[in-house]
């Protein structure tokens, strides 16, 4: 397909550089001490002075992951420091989506880091755009995969210093209801089937007990926690070893989202979806059925139930529902 016309200025983007955006703090103590409780880590070398004094590091040092935090522009939108860029790095963003592309959803996101920080240390970041791909049709609908890299710099007196980069790419599109049928393909399309799910071996289990009606939980064979969604190590006692439990399928609805807009092909809408808390104590998220989704409520009593789907990968998967019990 030949490229719009109206993409050539949008192309003549791609490599363009943006200012620096500078952290409102430097590197501080409270600032990692409070990522620290949020996260849950309690590493002495970020939170404990006297004891990272006495380690090989010499001092505090701020947690790899906490990079793009120092840089964010807190509840305020856009509200940066004094200095930094007024430019919008997102204008080819705007500039797709005034061609009629109005949605976008974040695809993946890699960060590299080059060393730990220090307390002290003042941060900035700019922004290139690395690329756009080609027009591309999706499950979601067609547009453009856009590539940011955000790389963040540490200021130096003898010259300021690269300590980490991150990688942003989003999907800027117009959905597929919004994309107009050519002659041809518009005597009613086959409906798109489900993604089938990326199964591991932390989850066959799950995907398997599905598949034979039973709804299964992750226990821990050391300390008895059970955990989902399931993951390789039990996160109260570290134990790699594990078993299951089938779920009795009783629950309650502890929270809920009933999805409008944008819809997604396979799905029919309005589309009740529930995070269902199992009488087990383990919550999973989950499709509603057999319920008005003007009428679902926080604390409804719901059963599982298990239906099979075709997938877009020409298999089938299990997938458990909830149905609310009566009265
Ligand atoms: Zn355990």
């Amino acid at each position: 397909m030949a490229e719009h016309e109206w993409m050539k200025p949008v192309r003549a983007l791609v490599g363009k550089a943006y200012g620096r955006v500078y952290a409102w703090d430097r590197v501080n103590a409270p600032m990692i001490r409070h990522w620290c409780e949020m996260m849950g880590i309690e590493n002495p070398a970020y939170t404990d002075a006297e004891s990272a004094a006495a380690a090989a590091r010499g001092g505090l040092v701020a947690p790899a992951a906490m990079l793009q935090a120092w840089c964010l522009e807190g509840a305020k939108l856009n509200n940066y420091p004094p200095g930094s860029t007024t430019e919008n790095p997102y204008e080819a963003l705007k500039l797709i989506e005034a061609q009629g592309y109005p949605s976008v959803v974040a695809v993946n996101s890699d960060l590299e880091f080059e060393r730990e920080l220090q307390l002290g240390e003042r941060l900035y970041y700019t922004t290139r755009l690395e690329s756009i791909g080609d027009e591309k049709t999706t499950a979601l609908g067609t547009g453009f995969f856009v590539t940011l890299v955000m790389q963040y710099f540490s200021e130096q007196p003898g010259g300021d210093e690269k300590v980490g980069e991150q990688l942003f790419r989003v999907f800027k599109f117009k959905p597929a209801h919004a994309v107009k049928p050519s002659a041809e393909a518009s005597a009613a399309p086959a409906k798109p089937k489900r993604p089938a799910p990326g199964i591991s071996d932390d989850t066959r289990f799950f995907w398997d007990g599905a598949r034979e009606g039973r709804l299964l939980i992750q226990r821990c064979k050391a300390c008895g926690t059970l955990r989902h969604p399931p993951g390789p190590v039990c996160t109260a006692c570290h134990s790699f070893e594990w078993d299951t439990l089938q779920a009795s399928g009783l629950g309650t609805v502890y929270s809920f989202v009933v999805m409008h807009h944008p819809p997604v092909p396979p799905f029919d809408y309005p589309n009740p979806v529930a995070l269902v808390e199992l009488d087990e104590g383990t919550r999973l998220v989950a499709q509603l059925v057999g319920v008005d989704p003007g009428a679902v409520a926080i604390g409804q009593r719901v059963k599982v139930e298990f239906a099979t789907f075709e997938t877009s990968d020409g298999g089938d998967i299990a997938l458990p529902q909830f149905r609310p019990l009566a009265g």
